[in-house]
This record gives C-alpha cells, structure tokens and sequence, in this order.
C-alpha cells in the first residue's frame, strides 16, 4: 500500500510517515495544496491522508480537483475537531472518511485500512468503452463481440487505462502502476510505447477504430474514436 500524506505541519507528517512505515506502508509527503495535487496527480496512491488547513490550496479544493482529474484514490481528511461543515462538506467533495485532528495514531491506521479495503469488497463490473469490454474477474477482453487475446502485461495496462477511460494517464503513472516503476524520463518510457503498440495492433487496428489515444507530450488517454 503506498499512502500521500499531504499535510503542512512537517513535524506532524514525519511522524505520521514513521508510524505507517512501522506497519509496512510506504508514504510520500507533500507540504501544501498545490505541490500535494501535484504528486497526488502523477503517482498512483491507494490512499491520500488530506489535511483541510493547508497554504496555497485547502483540502478541499485539493480533494475537489483530484475527484475532477479522474482520480478514485481513497481519501481520508484531516478536519478541525467539532467542524461539522467540513466534515459535510469533505464527504460531498468525495472524500471516503474524516479524522477529527488530535486523533490517536491507531485511528488513523484503523481508517486508512479501512477505505482501501472498500473498493475489494465491492462487486467488480465489467469495464467498457464504445465496443470494447474488459472483465476484471475472468480476465476476458471483447471488442465488437470478439474475444481479444492479451498477455498478463497487456491486459493490466488495458484495464489501468479503462479504469480511468477519458482522462489523460501519464507515463508516470502506468510505469508505476503496470511495472511497478519509477519514472525517470527517457529510456523508461520506451516500455510504455511498446506495450501501447502491441494493444493498438489488438484492440484497435482490426476494428478500424482508436480508442488509445496519444497525449503529445503527456501520455495516453482510453476514450471513443473521435
Ligand atoms: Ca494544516
């Protein structure tokens, strides 16, 4: 599990990112709203500890235009204690839980379990875009009715890029995601180009029709042929 810890009381996010590394959880911290948008926006987080009170951008006008980007990372806010409104306000916005600041450590790590272990627990549907149908628990991929046979690899990046169909998805993010990654520019994004070339030649090229498109300069986006 790998949690962003977006929090600008630096001492306070260092102790948070020690306790959930003495459980096996690996953290990124960022220390106001803008930076923590950013990093929330080009790694894939299982979850985001979101802190309301933060410079540059609040919580949730972080949490607001991460839900808007596309992003479905579980969201776990920090909020005033007795602050009703924020706890409203966090949950409309799209948060999956609130911790009321102080809290015990325990809670925390209680919580975080908690939202991550959601998305397992629900039914799984079969993911689609125009013809084109993949289904996440027989791993069988259909477009126009025909079963389209993909390696392990292929069919991960396929499902990364249906998950988030009509959103731009960096190479950052599928490098994390489908090979487990590190970014580092260059000869790390060959991988990715190959592996969109090998779908394109099975998804798209003999229906006539591109679903993957190409985001000069940024990645790839899964959406209907123009
Ligand atoms: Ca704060």
């Amino acid at each position: 599990m790998k949690v962003l810890i977006i929090e600008d009381e630096i001492k306070f996010a260092r102790i948070l990112a020690q306790g959930l590394k003495e459980h096996g959880i690996n953290t990124e911290s960022a220390f106001d709203g803008p930076s923590g948008l950013e990093k929330a926006l080009s790694r894939v987080f299982d979850a985001i500890v979101l802190d309301v009170m933060l410079p540059g951008k609040n919580g949730f006008e972080v949490l607001k235009e991460l839900r808007a980007s596309g992003s479905n990372a579980a969201v776990l806010m920090l909020t005033a204690r007795g602050s009703v409104e924020d706890r409203i306000h966090g949950l409309n916005l799209g948060a999956d839980d609130y911790l009321p600041k102080p809290f015990v450590f325990k809670e925390l790590l209680a919580r975080l379990q908690a939202i991550t272990r959601r998305p397992q627990v629900e039914p799984q549907t079969v993911l689609k875009v125009a013809d084109l149908e993949l289904d996440p628990r027989t791993r069988e991929v259909r477009r126009a009715g025909q079963a389209i046979d993909l390696s392990i690899k292929e069919f991960v990046l396929l499902e990364f890029l249906l998950r988030r169909k009509g959103t731009v998805v960096t190479l950052a993010m599928i490098l994390d995601h489908v090979w487990n990654m590190d970014y580092s520019g260059g000869e790390d994004s060959n991988v990715v180009a190959v592996y969109i070339n090998y779908l394109r030649k099975k998804v798209d090229k003999p229906f006539h029709s591109n679903l993957i498109q190409t985001i000069r300069g940024t990645g790839y986006m899964l959406r209907e042929d123009a």
